[in-house]
């Protein structure tokens, strides 16, 4: 399975791209992740990336796509993958189509995860997330452990930087200008598949796994 899953912040592509990473076995490449943890450790990239993400804007096409390129290349991503938050432009998309052209391997599918704007903004100012497992909690709607520690691994689970209100709709107004194109992008490839992301998450994984019943 190699899958791209497309969808707004806070649609649940990171909730949804580690539940299919698990039903499929292949491993789970998140750029928003993979900057989390350089910036955690102070890398060079990690400090490159803060200044763009702590704004809610995006990190230039050029560094991500380095990052991405080492990533898929990588001996366990053989067999496949779950792409969660890259691509995020039509430059990512169009890098993307031509490293798989190299490597000679095809996307099984591109799924969109659809969330109203009004609900995007609840979930991503009442999210929280473990720092340590990469577990995400919403504070009414899945909240985490008295004591706001993760049920997972028990660690207070933080607030991420670029959850603030400002940040959000930010975020909210770059996704539609550099990543709603993705939607007709692969959709006139042939290989867009939708899911709503709108209610639980137990409900969005079931329409998920549905619409990917029939793709290897
Ligand atoms: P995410 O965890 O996917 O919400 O990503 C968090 C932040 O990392 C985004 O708001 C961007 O600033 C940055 N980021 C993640 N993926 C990309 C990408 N493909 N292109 C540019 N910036 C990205």
């Amino acid at each position: 399975m190699r899958l791209i899953i497309l969808g707004a912040p806070g649609a649940g592509k990171g909730t949804q791209a580690k539940i299919l990473s698990d039903k499929y076995q292949v491993p789970h490449i998140s750029t928003g992740e993979i900057f989390r943890s350089n910036i955690k450790e102070g890398t060079s990239l990690g400090m490159k990336a803060k200044e763009y993400i702590d704004d809610g804007k995006l990190v230039p096409d050029s560094l991500t796509i380095e990052i991405v390129k080492e990533y898929i290349t990588r001996e366990e991503c053989k067999s496949g993958f779950v792409l969660d938050g890259f691509p995020r432009t039509i430059p990512q998309a169009e890098y993307l189509d031509k490293a798989l052209v190299q490597m000679n391997i095809k996307l099984s599918a591109v799924l969109n995860i659809f969330v109203e704007d009004e609900e995007i903004v609840k979930r991503l100012s009442g999210r929280r997330v473990c720092p340590k497992c990469g577990s995400s909690y919403h504070i009414s709607y899945n909240p985490p452990e008295p004591g706001d520690v993760c049920k997972n691994c028990k660690t207070k689970v933080i607030q991420r930087e670029d959850d603030t209100e400002e940040t959000i709709l930010e975020r909210i107004r770059i996704y539609y200008n550099q990543t709603v194109p993705l939607i007709d992008y692969y959709k006139e490839k042939g290989l867009l598949i939708t899911a709503t992301g709108q209610e639980e998450i137990s409900d969005t994984t079931k329409e998920v796994f549905e619409v990917l019943k029939n793709i290897k």
